[in-house]
């Protein structure tokens, strides 16, 4: 199965660029569907309000429930106090399987790893090119998955790529994906020196084509069982079924009891 990590999907707000204004997700499907993709991870844009945004992204989500997974955008410092409601609404209304947090915006907090920490959800982080703060929430949070998109940089910033990669050798929980990467040999060494099991494939669709960028891994000739991981392998283990368990006061997340804990783990196979 082929899983695209990464796409944007909706509309935005502001409207100074295309990443804020528009993110249409059916010529994303047809390109996906004409490259072999089979599911695709989507979050919102830049938006002014991102739980309007997830919001809107559950009905696209729920319209193409057999492609779409979807990750709940989060503001680090302006969504600061209510990302756990935000992000337990997300999970439990809408099914969605990860967070998505920019350092455009704000860099990552506790409140937000401790959000995924409690869900068992991955966090797809962009660190805007400040890579080095991974040395901080990575062995903080060793039981969540980063998934560090463009290897750090849609900039090309090869420095960037260069520590992303340092990092994924590092820490067993850092992960990178390959979307809008330009300087393919980062690529290359990201799997000879990280390993296939670290490195996921994205696109950054729709504005990016998937095909063309789903043709970056195909270029790299692996055999076959390290081309799988990378294609959706490593995306299937990083999302591992939802918890819904115990808080530290001993409530269930959700306020209700185990069982439905095991009711929902049933539904939300990839
Ligand atoms: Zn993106």
């Amino acid at each position: 199965m082929i899983i695209d990590c990464h796409c944007h999907a909706g509309k935005g707000d502001r409207m100074t660029a295309p990443w804020n204004t528009d993110a249409p997700i059916e010529p994303y499907l047809r390109r996906a569907r004409a490259a072999g993709i089979d599911k695709t991870i989507v979050f919102p844009l830049f938006h002014s309000d991102y739980s309007e945004a997830n919001a809107q992204l559950s009905r696209l989500v729920e319209q193409y429930r057999s492609r779409l997974i979807g990750f709940a955008f989060i503001h680090a410092t302006r969504d600061a106090g209510r990302v756990f409601s935000m992000v337990r609404r997300a999970v439990t209304c809408w099914g969605f399987r990860g967070i998505k947090v920019h350092g455009h915006e704000a860099m990552a907090t506790r409140e937000v790893c401790e959000t995924a920490r409690a869900f068992r959800l991955p966090l797809l982080y962009d660190v805007a090119g400040q890579a080095y703060v991974m040395d901080m929430l990575a062995p903080q949070f060793p039981d969540v998955n980063f998934i560090i998109p463009h290897l750090g940089s849609f900039a090309d910033d090869w420095r960037i790529h260069q520590q992303v990669v340092d990092l994924m050798v590092r820490f067993p929980n850092v992960y990178g994906d390959t979307s809008g990467v330009r300087r393919f040999d980062y690529i290359v060494q990201a799997v000879n020196r990280a390993g296939a099991q670290k490195l996921l494939f994205g696109s950054d669709g729709p504005w990016l084509h998937p095909g063309l960028e789903l043709h970056k891994i195909r270029l790299l000739q692996l055999p076959p069982d390290k081309e799988d991981l990378i294609l959706g392998g490593n995306a299937l283990r990083l999302l591992r079924p939802v918890r819904l368990g115990q808080t530290r006061t001993g409530r269930n997340y959700l306020g209700r009891s185990a069982a439905l804990q095991t009711r929902y783990n049933a539904k939300i196979t990839v």
